[in-house]
């Protein structure tokens, strides 16, 4: 939770410059846009911007749907591939994903804008004609999901439409997981995460059990025991320290934590915000902290990353929006240390690296302070160690950490799956919705061929 400490101040400006700065970045085409592009979409034919989405959606015939005028269908023919394709829509790193696979994608074009388009489709699906999706016969069988975020949700409503009877356990107070919890503000504005989690319940056969936590509420054990299988979508729960002197001062912040707060708050203007910040991190939950900073009222913003630029797993579209909000990087540049007294911290002090002929990096004797009230942690999680704590059996960790699954998502323990954050991926919501889709598909052929013999 955010430690306050003097310098660090709420509103640093205006509601309505708050409000401004936090409007939709990426707001609904016009039909006129709609019009202009979907006509640049080429309908390939073997579509590689389809293999770059992870959950496959048929680009180029939703794209056609909605040249037709079919923005309905094209609503449809989304969602049956991805029932989350309206925050996706949202999130996704298109440029990394499906535009950049698209073949108008050179140096003389730009890439069809297939995310704004499938924004423009989901929000113009017509709830007149009817839920788009039937739930099968009951099968009597019951699954457990831990966890209400993408890859739960995705999981859930598979399985429901497959007529099994789901229970979600959650240990927030809210659907959404890191749609509700972790996305930048302006990316998923007006509630969307809880809209979006209302229309998968539509489908029926889900129940949500709120605040209860694996390894708190219940054991995996108790699940396997009263469940026919068992789902993990339960994010890391944990993040990685810096593990240096002065970690523990005031004004030193873990930025999904500050990140949830900020979700979750009533007034943006009331959230206190650093003067100058430091952010350590290349990646998304790192750009996300460091712009929200910029918008909420920070005067320096300054990213630090161990490496050089090529190695930041943020997105050069995410880079260039970090630079135009007038954060700073600095880079090859490992932390050492926080300074400060009992009043918080003000510099931190890193040491300069460089890669030795090994190829390895490595720490120099250089070292750079930046003077700073407020750092934040964005340096990735780690699973949280209560989650399997009372339970004698675990599933099996890979190396990362998180839990080892197989091609069809199943961990060392059979019947129990896991997808998400949890397992090793590159951390986007469309590839935990991907993973909540195939464990869910696994489990039903699985029960299907139980019921046979
Ligand atoms: Fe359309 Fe680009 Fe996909 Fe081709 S690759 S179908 S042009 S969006």
């Amino acid at each position: 939770m955010i430690s306050l400490k003097h310098t660090i101040q709420s509103n640093r400006l205006a509601d309505i410059e708050i409000i401004e700065n936090f409007t939709d970045i990426a707001p609904l085409l016009t039909e006129k846009q709609v019009l202009v592009a979907s006509e640049r979409c080429l309908f390939c034919y073997d579509a590689p911007c389809i293999n770059a989405c992870p959950t496959a959606i048929d680009i180029p015939l939703f794209i056609r749907k909605i040249n037709t005028g079919n923005a309905h269908g094209a609503a449809k023919e989304i969602l049956s591939a991805n029932i989350l394709g309206g925050s996706c829509a949202r999130v996704c790193p298109t440029e990394t994903l499906c535009e950049d696979a698209c073949v108008r994608n050179t140096h003389e074009d730009a890439p069809v804008s297939i995310g704004r388009l499938q924004r423009y489709a989901v929000e113009h699906l017509d709830p007149a004609r009817g839920y788009p999706f039937t739930r099968a016969e009951e099968t009597g069988k019951k699954i457990a999901v831990v966890g209400a975020g993408p890859a739960g949700l995705a999981c859930a409503h598979r399985l429901a439409r497959e007529g099994h009877q789901v229970t979600i356990f959650e240990a927030a107070t809210k659907p959404g997981g890191l749609n509700e919890y972790g996305i930048a503000e302006y990316k998923l504005v007006n509630d969307y995460a809880q809209q979006e989690v209302e229309f998968v319940l539509q489908i029926g056969g889900i129940e949500i059990q709120y605040e209860k936590a694996l390894g708190r509420d219940f054991t995996l054990k108790q699940l396997r025991d009263t469940h026919d299988a068992v789902f993990l979508g339960i994010g890391m729960g944990d993040s990685n320290g810096l593990n240096i002197p002065g970690e523990d001062l005031a004004g030193v912040e873990d930025a999904v934590d500050y990140i949830s707060v900020l979700r979750q708050i009533d007034s943006l203007a009331e959230l206190p915000v650093g003067q100058n910040i430091v952010v350590i991190g290349a990646g998304m939950t790192a750009i996300d902290i460091a712009v929200q900073s910029k918008k909420l009222g920070a005067g320096e913003v300054t990213m630090v990353y161990r490496r050089d630029q090529r190695a930041m797993g943020a997105s050069v579209h995410e880079q260039e929006l970090a630079q135009t909000h007038g954060v700073h990087f600095v880079f090859n540049a490992q932390p050492k240390q926080i300074l400060g007294d009992e009043n918080g911290v003000n510099a931190m002090q890193f040491n300069r690296t460089v890669v030795n002929e090994q190829g390895k990096l490595v720490a120099t004797d250089e070292v750079i302070q930046l003077p700073c009230d407020l750092v934040f942690k964005a340096i990735g999680q780690k699973l949280h160690p209560d989650f399997l704590a009372q339970d004698s059996e675990r599933p099996a960790l890979c190396k990362s950490g998180r839990f080892a699954v197989d091609a069809t998502f199943q961990t060392s323990i059979p019947k129990v799956y896991a997808g998400g954050d949890c397992i090793k991926g590159k951390d986007l919501v469309v590839e935990a919705v991907d993973h909540g889709n195939k464990a869910a598909l696994t489990i039903h052929q699985v029960l299907q061929q139980e019921e046979k013999y």
